[in-house]
Parts: structure tokens; C-alpha cells; sequence
């Protein structure tokens, strides 16, 4: 079949056409990016090995899609990504090789490049009809509680899902739109293949299985009928090229650069804010959207609007404000609009965020949304907008170094009679055993405290503990939002790093642990920081303790936020217990885990949170908004009669929610545990 040349300089013309409206529209929103702040300035910039490495992990190798939940339509997602860069190649080459003076569509190569871009678009189009019906059927509830209901068939989560709010997943016109658009290329792409193989039939033909079967169904194609077939994929093409920017499907170029360029800083590091910067901004954090990197504002763009943060937010999960996926298309909204990004997001969702980073974990085009949330909080909390109890325990940890407010001197309360060194008597220690403000002032967690110093001590574990001279670390003030704060503390504490010469230290607090370890690099304190469970499983495993070994299915665990996900440690708990899992490289931990233990179905870095953190823990909660009440039925859904945990402040939180749901279940730290078996 000939195309004529006034056919061709048409083609040419539109295709220009559309590629240019595509590209203006690119332009407007890139004007929008380079508003913000250079991404070199704030030290994130990736270097050309980072973002080769990032885009074959992430982009090439698709790593979030596939370790992100089962039943999240990850599958579905790569169907339609391979089988979309498979036909895109394709259609590449081909136009090389028809329209290039390069001919190279010949001999085996071009059988398997037929036989593949057949194959291929079917895999494409079976994603989006596999697409289409699942948002259908997304839209009637909030599936992940629909799902816990239905696999722990507790009452109490079968409430929840009688409760169940509307699905995360967008529900749009639009997105309708998209996926026919997507479904409309894919199968004019193999009518087009029919009736050319109508038209002209060549002894090659078989290769391309599924164009040539539907062709045998068709009655002789003619030269003019098929140029109609032709046009009429070609104005598809122009129709996906011009609208690709305004479609959620812009993800597919924009995605790319997102996770390519990510900043390289771990998820548990908040980015330290120099003075100098204040000094040039004249603000603190970020009070409108232009005062995020240029890679920050890209991100939002590339949002593929998934949901998935949201199905995994556990502020969303009991019915709160906060929805970090419409965080994010608030803060897109409020691009180049001068609207304040706290009130665009509204100030009630900003403070509901417990950073437990489940949102970050789980996006696959990576957007930092507890960076963007902190940043946020930092303006607000400059301005002297924060009131209530979170504003009270900033000041109590200014004034007594603890964020409950108790004297220094109180540190060493939990001491009397168990003869712990202190470094400030000359001891030689190999650890420094911090306490943090809750293992000093919380009874529950004192019993913790107690429990960690007494192992060390029968394991002959040299170390000693700062006692009055140790205060706050600064996690809450920070992700609270007043940054100078916790620099104040961070200062404070690692000039006494110095003092002592602390190399090693212990810590039964996650918190403290991720602070210590992550950030205290930025104010010169270099230390090998680990979190209780380590060093008992360390001490276990050598043979100097014994693990404690409860009876199968006697205890669920519960893992901390910022041990499981953010700083990839979920087996050393279990092994204090007696288990051997490899839950740590397992990104997605919802099979079998070869554990003796009652384990929840949210476990591992897919933890659920308890609600304490960012400054949770200071701020009011209504009764029925209680993340720990949503956790702790999750956990006795197991039907196990004792919760173990591994953080002071996730006992605090699920203690009361355990005490209002079963009278008969133990809430213990499994250094309690350890230190029982080993009596
Ligand atoms: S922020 Fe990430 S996880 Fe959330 S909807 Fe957008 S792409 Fe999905
Ligand atoms: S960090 Fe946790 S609480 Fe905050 S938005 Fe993300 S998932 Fe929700």
C-alpha cells in the first residue's frame, strides 16, 4: 500500500503538531519546577551514576511496583509499563526503518521483533481492561480494611470496614478517559496489523500471531479502507501526544525523572536547614510551594495518583483528615499561586502526620512527603502559629532537656539500686547505654530501661550510661517542625559524645536510635548506633544470653516505624526471641515468615503504625481516631495473649488500647521478655 507524499507531509505536520503542544505544556509546568529552590543548593543533587543506578532499579527494573502490596495491582501496573515501552520501542524502530535511509528490518532479528511487539501488545491491553475493572471495583470501599476484615474476621475490623471510607484510587472522569485512550491505541495498533496483512499478505506474517489471526476474520482490505484504519490510529496517536501532559499518565515521562533524581538522603534523615539559609530567606522551612527543590515540585508532577500512600497513611486508615496523596495534589494545585502550601494542605491534615514514612516507602515515583509535610510544619511553627500540648512539651524540652518536662536530675531515678556506671565517674565503657526522655520518665518504659541494663550487665557488656548529662535528642522538636531546637540538642549532646570520647551506643528508644544514627552526622558526632534488639540478638547469638523462646503463637510483635521501615531492622527483635527470620530483605513481608511468632498482617517495614510519632505523641487524638486502637486490634486478631514491643513510645501508645480491648493481654518489651528467660 502507497501513502502518497501530500499524505506523508500531512502525517509529518501533525505529528509535529501534537508534539509541540505536548512540549508547550511541559514548558508551562517546568517554568512551575524552576520556580524552586536549586536542588544543588540543599546538597541533593544526584550525580550521573546515581541516576543511571536509580533509573535501572527503579524505572528499568521497577522495583517499588513489585514490592509494593499484593493486592495493589502491581501486577496490573507492569503489564501495561512493559507492554507500553515495548510497543513505544517498536513503533521507534519502525519509523526508523520506514522513514531513515537505515534498513534493518530483516532475517531472525525482525521475526522476534514482531512475534514480541504482538505479545507485548496483548500484555498491554489486558493491563488496561485489567485496569479499568479494578477501579471499578476500588470505587465501592476502602479496600485495605475491607481486606483486614476479611482476612482476620475480627469484629472490631469488621466495624472498621462497615465504616469503610471511599476508595484512595481515583475515580475521575479523566481517568476513564485515559485508559479508553490507551485501550483505543492498543487495539487499532493490531487492526492496523490485520488489515495491512489483508491488504498485502507476506509469507512472515505468521510472526505476528495475533495480527494475523484477526486478519483472517476480515474480509480484503483495500488501499483506501486501509489508509482510513491508518489515519484513524494516527489521530489517536496525536490525540495521546497532545493531551500526555493533562492525563495522570504523564507519570510515564515524568516518573522517570522523579525517581532518577531522588535525593539520595535516607527516609529517616530530615534535611538540616543551615543558618545561612534562614539568614538569606528570611523564613524558616517552607511557606509557599516555590520554597521546595526544583526536584521536589517535579515530583508532584509525576504523582501517577495511585493511591497507594493513602491505603497505607495510618492517619487516613481511622478516618482522619490527612491523605497524602491529596497532600500532594493540594501542594501541585498551589504551584506558582501564591497560596500558603499549610493552608493549601489545611493546618488540621498537616499535624496528623506521625512521620512514620509509610507514604515515602511505598511511592514508586518516590515524592518525599514527610520531608514536604516537615518543611511545611518548620514555617508554621516559626511564625508561632503552634499552640497545645505539642507547644508545651517544645518548651518543656527547651527548659529541662526532657519532653515531659522532668529535671535532669530524675534520669537517674531508675537507678537506685541497680549500681548503673556513669561516665561522669571515669568507668571504661564500650557503650554508651542512652536511656532517652521516655526510658527515664515513663514507668512503663523504665521497666524497659531496667530490663536492657540488667542484660548488658549479666552478658558482661561494658558500658555506662550519662545519667543527669543526657537530654532530649531532639526527635519530636524536629519533626514537630522547630528545627533550631533540635539543633540546639543535637549540638548539646554531641559536644558530649565528645567529652566521654562515645564511639558505640545502645538504645532501647527507635526514635533516638534513628536520630542518633541519621542525623547526629551533621553536628560532627560519628557513631556506631544500635538499637537494643541489635546488640541482644548480637549477645544471643554468641551464646552469652539465652533466647526467649515463647510457645507458638503466644506473642505477636509489633514492629516500630522507625526500626522496621526506616532503618530496615525487623529480625533482630525476632531473634531476641528466638526467631529466624529474613523478614529485613523482604520488602513486602505478608507471606509466610517462617516464624513461631502470632505475626500480623501488617509486619516488617509494612508495619502500621501506633500514632506516636512526629510529635504525636504531645498532640490530642479523639477516642475514635486512635491509630493504636486500629494496630492493637490487628495484633489481637492473631489471637495471641501478650504484645511485644521494641519502642518505649509505641508501648505507651498501644498500652491503653490494649488495656480498653482485652483485659487478659500482656503488653511487654521483648528486653523484658529476654531478661524473664534469662533469670
Ligand atoms: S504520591 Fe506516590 S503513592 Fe501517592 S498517589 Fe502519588 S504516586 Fe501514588
Ligand atoms: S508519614 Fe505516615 S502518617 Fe504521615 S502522611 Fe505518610 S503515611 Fe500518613
Amino acid at each position: 500500500m502507497h501513502i502518497s507524499g501530500p499524505e506523508k507531509a500531512l502525517f509529518y505536520l501533525l505529528t509535529a503538531i501534537s508534539l509541540a503542544i505536548m512540549a508547550y505544556q511541559i514548558a508551562q509546568r517546568a517554568r512551575l519546577w524552576m520556580t524552586g529552590r536549586p536542588t544543588e543548593s540543599r546538597g541533593e543533587a544526584t550525580t550521573p551514576n546515581q541516576w543511571v543506578r536509580s533509573f535501572w532499579t527503579y524505572v528499568i527494573e521497577q522495583k517499588k511496583v513489585r514490592t509494593s502490596r499484593k493486592r495493589s495491582g502491581a501486577p496490573m501496573h507492569l503489564m501495561i509499563f512493559y507492554g507500553f515501552v515495548t510497543l513505544f520501542i517498536g513503533t521507534t524502530l519502525l519509523a526508523i526503518n520506514t522513514y531513515s535511509p537505515w534498513k534493518f528490518h530483516k532475517g531472525t532479528y525482525y521475526l522476534v521483533y514482531e512475534v514480541t511487539l504482538d505479545v507485548m501488545g496483548v500484555v498491554f491491553i489486558l493491563g488496561v481492561i485489567w485496569a479499568f475493572f479494578r477501579r471499578i471495583r476500588m470505587g465501592a470501599y476502602y479496600a485495605p480494611v475491607v481486606e483486614l476484615a476479611r482476612e482476620s474476621q475480627d469484629p472490631a475490623l469488621g466495624k472498621q470496614a462497615a465504616q469503610a471510607r471511599r476508595a484512595p484510587l481515583s475515580q475521575g472522569v479523566g481517568d476513564y478517559l485515559t485508559l479508553a485512550l490507551l485501550l483505543i491505541l492498543g487495539v487499532t495498533g493490531f487492526l492496523l496489523e490485520a488489515a495491512r496483512i489483508s491488504n498485502i499478505t507476506r509469507p512472515w506474517d505468521w510472526a505476528s500471531p495475533v495480527g494475523f489471526l484477526l486478519s483472517q476474520t476480515m474480509p480484503y482490505v483495500s488501499d483506501g479502507d486501509y489508509k482510513i484504519i491508518w489515519w484513524f490510529h494516527a489521530f489517536w496517536v496525536f490525540v495521546f501526544f497532545a493531551t500526555l501532559p493533562q492525563m495522570r499518565i504523564r507519570h510515564i515521562v515524568l516518573g522517570i525523572l522523579s525517581v532518577s533524581g531522588a535525593p539520595k538522603r535516607s527516609i529517616g534523615k530530615l534535611r538540616t536547614i543551615p543558618m545561612e539559609e534562614v539568614e538569606q530567606t528570611e523564613q524558616v522551612g517552607v511557606k509557599l510551594a516555590k520554597d521546595y527543590s526544583r526536584w521536589n515540585l517535579l515530583s508532584l508532577d509525576a504523582c501517577m495518583e495511585c493511591g497507594r500512600c493513602t491505603e497505607a497513611c495510618p492517619a487516613w486508615g481511622v478516618g482522619k483528615a490527612l491523605n497524602p496523596k491529596q497532600v500532594v495534589q493540594d501542594i501541585r494545585a498551589s504551584m506558582g499561586s501564591g497560596e500558603a502550601v499549610a493552608l493549601a494542605i489545611s493546618h488540621e491534615a498537616l499535624w496528623q502526620c506521625t512521620t512514620c514514612s509509610a507514604c515515602v516507602d511505598t511511592c514508586p515515583v518516590q515524592i518525599r512527603h514527610v520531608d514536604m509535610i516537615v518543611d511545611a510544619r518548620r514555617n508554621v511553627v516559626s511564625e508561632g502559629e503552634l499552640s497545645g500540648s505539642a507547644a508545651t512539651m517544645l518548651r518543656q524540652t527547651s527548659s529541662t532537656g526532657n519532653a515531659w518536662g522532668a529535671p535532669a536530675s530524675s534520669r537517674e531515678d531508675w537507678m537506685k539500686g541497680l549500681d548503673i556506671p556513669l561516665c561522669r565517674d571515669g568507668v571504661e565503657f564500650d557503650y554508651l547505654f542512652w536511656v532517652g526522655c521516655a526510658g527515664a520518665t515513663d514507668p512503663g518504659a523504665i521497666g524497659t530501661t531496667k530490663a536492657v541494663a540488667q542484660l548488658l550487665k549479666k552478658a558482661g557488656v561494658k558500658f555506662a550510661c550519662l545519667g543527669s548529662e543526657e537530654a532530649c535528642t531532639g526527635d519530636p522538636a524536629r519533626r514537630i517542625g522547630e528545627e533550631f531546637l533540635f539543633q540546639e540538642q543535637a549540638a548539646k549532646n554531641s559536644s558530649v559524645f565528645e567529652k566521654y570520647s562515645v564511639r558505640k551506643v545502645v538504645t532501647a528508644c527507635p526514635h533516638c536510635f534513628n536520630t542518633l544514627k541519621q542525623e547526629y552526622g551533621d553536628f560532627g558526632a560519628s557513631l556506631e548506633v544500635l538499637h537494643h534488639s541489635q546488640l541482644l540478638a548480637n549477645l544471643v547469638a554468641k551464646g552469652d544470653l539465652l533466647a526467649a523462646k515463647p510457645g507458638r503463637g503466644e506473642v505477636a510483635f509489633h514492629d516500630p516505624c522507625y526500626l522496621a521501615r526506616i532503618n530496615g531492622e525487623s529480625d533482630a527483635p525476632r531473634a531476641v526471641l528466638g526467631q529466624s527470620t529474613r523478614l529485613n530483605s523482604d520488602p513486602d513481608p505478608t507471606g509466610a515468615s517462617g516464624s513461631d511468632l502470632a505475626e500480623p498482617l501488617h509486619r516488617g517495614r509494612k508495619t502500621l503504625c501506633c500514632g506516636a510519632g512526629g510529635g504525636r505523641m504531645w498532640m490530642e487524638e479523639p477516642p475514635s481516631q486512635r491509630p493504636a486502637d486500629r494496630r492493637v486490634g490487628e495484633l489481637l486478631a492473631t489471637g495471641a495473649k501478650t504484645v511485644a514491643v521494641a519502642c518505649p513510645f509505641c508501648r505507651i501508645m498501644l498500652d491503653a488500647s490494649v488495656k480498653a480491648a482485652a483485659e487478659d493481654v500482656k503488653l511487654v518489651d521483648i528486653a523484658e521478655m529476654l531478661r524473664d528467660a534469662n533469670a
